[in-house]
């Protein structure tokens, strides 16, 4: 027998679901490009990226066969460019050695790059009907309130405490509708501020509306370190109108992105000596090249606040090459009028916009 909270929540569901693109589906490549181009974006505006991903790669064949700077640029925007690198992994892994064929259980999504729980149950079962139930933010949200359920959200257990409930309430036969719905009523009803009590359909049972506890569940203990970062762009431009840009490699934020020349003090004090002892800067200085210095930038990350400023060196575009080849070997030179081609962090895009390049 379907538990009343799940018929409730689902005769909710009918009336009030928005049309999204994604919905109505069981494509699991779309469902699956949906769900990671979701994940930490807002619907609005990943509804955009959503289509122009499935405009520009039909197929997961498609999307394998695309260059990682063109998936890179059509990502640009979202951030958390390791989503977008594993979307891309993934679908050359599924392309070649499953034929193009999706793994078609909860197990099997599960031992793909960049699918989590999460998104391993949406798949599941949106895409065939498995009884295995989503837990996100809007999960936790719900069932913290209607149930009075206090566990920590930010506690090692939380996932688990939240999954068993959720489990027990989907009734087996509806998994795609009830999943669905628990996601819709936390975004739209059961919202973190200011929940819609009062047009609630469950108004008579919640535990956080009969208590008045609504702002304090769900419990959320540890707040995330942010961490601050100092960066000083070195922006070389030629007379000749070409500028320098630096493939991003290493492990850090932007891997596969590209921006300018970089020096990163770890203070603003310190960020003064690490300008001095830089040895490109230095010989641009010994040369006498003209300088400017742009406001400084900040830019937030989830875990990070970056604050950025941007060094202009113009000067020939020899002996700039000079310089860099002495100096700083990686970088790259390209037309100015070509920078848009690259894929490059909303943050140097917003320089680039802002100082009109
Ligand atoms: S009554 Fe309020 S807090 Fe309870 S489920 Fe409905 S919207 Fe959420």
């Amino acid at each position: 027998m379907t538990h009343p909270f799940a018929e409730r929540l689902m005769a909710w569901y009918r009336r009030h679901a928005r049309p999204l693109p994604w919905r109505n589906t069981r494509n699991p490549y779309y469902i699956w490009l949906s769900e990671i181009i979701l994940q930490q974006t807002r619907v609005v505006q990943g509804q955009d990226y959503y289509l122009k991903f499935i405009e520009t790669f039909p197929d997961v064949f498609a999307l394998a066969k695309a260059d990682e700077q063109q998936v890179l640029r059509l990502w640009q925007g979202l951030g958390y460019y390791t989503r977008a690198r594993n979307l891309h992994y993934t679908a050359q892994y599924i392309a070649t050695e499953l034929n193009g064929k999706f793994p078609d259980t909860y197990q099997q999504l599960l031992q793909l790059r960049g699918v989590g729980k999460y998104t391993a149950a949406a798949i599941a079962s949106f895409a065939f009907e498995e009884p295995v139930a989503v837990v996100d933010g809007n999960v936790y949200r719900v069932l913290a309130r209607y149930f009075g359920e206090e566990t920590d959200i930010a506690s090692p257990k939380a996932y688990a405490t939240f999954f068993a409930l959720a489990q027990s309430l989907l009734p087996a036969d509806q998994s795609a509708t009830f999943n669905q719905a628990m996601m819709e009523f936390g975004a739209m009803q059961c919202v973190p501020v200011s929940p819609k009590c009062m047009f609630c359909p469950f108004q008579l049972e919640c535990v956080a509306f009969a208590t008045g506890r609504q702002a304090q569940l769900p419990v959320k203990q540890k707040k995330t370190k942010v961490r601050p970062r100092y960066f000083h762009y070195v922006v070389l431009r030629s007379e000749e109108g070409d500028v320098w840009l630096k493939p991003r490699t290493s492990n850090d934020i932007w891997k596969g992105l590209f921006d300018f020349y970089l020096v990163e003090g770890e203070n603003e004090v310190v960020m003064e000596s690490a300008l001095l002892n830089d040895p490109l800067i230095s010989s641009l200085r010994k040369e006498g090249t003209e300088e400017s210095l742009s406001k400084q930038y900040v830019h937030i990350l989830s875990h990070q606040k970056i604050y950025a400023r941007f060094h202009t060196f113009v000067a020939s575009g020899s002996l700039i090459e000079r310089l860099v080849e002495k100096n700083a070997p990686g970088l790259r030179k390209i037309a100015a009028d070509e920078l848009t081609a690259y894929p490059l962090p909303v943050l140097i895009d917003k320089y680039l916009k802002e100082t009109h390049f």
